[in-house]
């Protein structure tokens, strides 16, 4: 299996750890710019393409102000996601509101940022009127439930289960209430598959949109703005699984459009997307050292980070592919749980992983921890969030986050 590389050095990171301690995690500049300018090439040949970052994925200034530069918009489902677009400029019809069960006051801001509404239900419409009014562009959020098949005939994931979006019979409705409300613009959005790398059910999604586009015009004389397909674009944590080829899967959803949009006499309708893993996930690393070895029934490393910093394995069950720092050419010979100080035994970034034979103060790097990574820490057990660094694309290192002190963490609490 070949090694995954990691864009620094031992002795590069060596360095940066003198400076600053681990754990952390680091995120590749050049990398998140050459992925975001390929994923926006790729669909260029939709008039008015949109990208908005899934901000939940990655939430730091830094590196969304780095998107925006790209041409990024945001999608927000919360109100310091909508605060924090708003501090880096981004406002209006560049953020995405894709909420559910979303409080009054979200709708209210959101609203006066000028977003796009993206409504999870037809019963949010009075809720959203009696909050902020009624908007000039709307868009809903689709549940296809059993009407989604896979190539396979399979459903994916399962979108019956979900907590999201409108049926269709409640689709058509939401938009003659929002036509007969006021709305004179309108958009379609659905988001039903996570981590996908198989192109042909990102494909199928696009296809079930475009048609249903011909049957809101049929049934409600309404020719959509926007179609917005989501997020969930796969990336692989696994080495030997293949990345999502933006251009192959772009092209095919233009065959798609041409055929169904184009072909039934709709004009132009704008693509739009909410990817947050493929955009950020490869490009960011966790950084941790090993500071203790055990052998027991197995063996044990234990490493400086813990879940509070990289939730998904613990979680999950995810693969996170780990390389150790100057042992990148070294036979995988060893076989390790990697694990954390956490109080819960499933506080572990790897479980029987085949690794090179580690030493104490080896320096591992835990991949794919860009997206879903440092956004899901936590406090469990009094443990505290480590710093995020940006590695430039001129090769400096900067702190885009510090870590939590003890004096963050007792902030909040009431001592006398
Ligand atoms: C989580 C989420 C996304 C982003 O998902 P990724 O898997 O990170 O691409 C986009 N849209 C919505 C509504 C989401 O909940």
């Amino acid at each position: 299996m070949p090694e995954r590389t990691v864009p620094f050095t031992k002795a590069q990171m060596e360095k940066i750890i003198l400076e600053f301690p681990t754990p952390f995690h680091i995120y590749d500049e050049k990398a998140i710019r050459e992925n975001a300018r390929e994923f926006l090439k790729a669909f260029s040949w939709n008039k008015g393409f949109k990208e908005h970052f899934a901000i939940k994925a990655c939430p730091n200034p830094q590196i969304i102000k780095i998107l925006k530069e790209e041409g990024f918009g945001t999608d927000c489902s919360s109100m310091p996601e909508l605060l924090m677009s708003e501090r880096l400029g981004i406002t209006g019809e560049d953020i995405m509101f894709t909420s559910n069960d979303t409080p009054a006051s979200e709708f209210k801001k959101a609203m006066e940022l000028g977003a796009i509404i993206n409504l999870d239900d037809i019963s949010h419409i009075p809720f959203l009127e009696k909050a902020a009014g009624i908007p000039e562009l709307i868009c809903f959020r689709y549940n296809p439930g059993p009407l989604r098949k896979t190539a396979e005939g399979n459903t994916v994931g399962n979108p019956e289960d979900a907590k999201y979006g409108v049926t269709k019979e409640q689709l058509f409705e939401g938009y003659n209430i929002m036509k007969k409300k006021g709305s004179l613009r309108f958009g379609l959005h659905t988001m039903i598959v996570s981590n996908e790398l198989n192109a042909d059910n990102l494909v199928l999604t696009a296809e079930m949109l475009f048609d249903l586009a011909v049957e809101i015009k049929q049934k409600c004389g309404i020719e959509l703005e926007f179609i917005n397909l989501g997020g969930g674009i796969g990336i692989p944590y696994r080495p030997g699984q293949k990345r999502v080829d933006y251009k192959v899967l772009s092209e095919r959803i233009r065959k798609a459009y041409d055929e169904k949009i184009i072909g039934n006499g709709l004009s132009g309708i704008q693509l739009r997307m909410e990817n947050g893993r493929a955009i950020t996930g490869p490009y960011g690393y966790l950084v941790t050292k090993a500071i203790h070895e055990k052998h027991t029934y197995k063996e044990y490393i234990g490493v400086d980070a813990c879940m509070a910093n990289l939730m998904r394995p613990a979680l999950y069950g995810a693969f996170h592919h780990i390389t150790v720092l100057g042992k990148e050419n070294s036979a995988r010979d060893h076989k390790y749980d990697v694990v954390g100080s956490l109080c819960e035994n499933n506080d572990k970034f790897a479980i029987d992983r085949e690794l090179p034979k580690i030493e104490i103060g080896d320096i591992l790097a835990i991949h794919e921890a860009g997206a879903h990574g440092y956004a899901m820490g936590f406090n469990y057990n009094g443990k505290l969030r480590s710093a995020e660094l940006l590695l430039k694309a001129d090769g400096a290192v900067e702190k885009i986050r510090r870590a939590e002190t003890v004096e963050d963490y007792f902030a909040t609490m009431v001592w006398s």
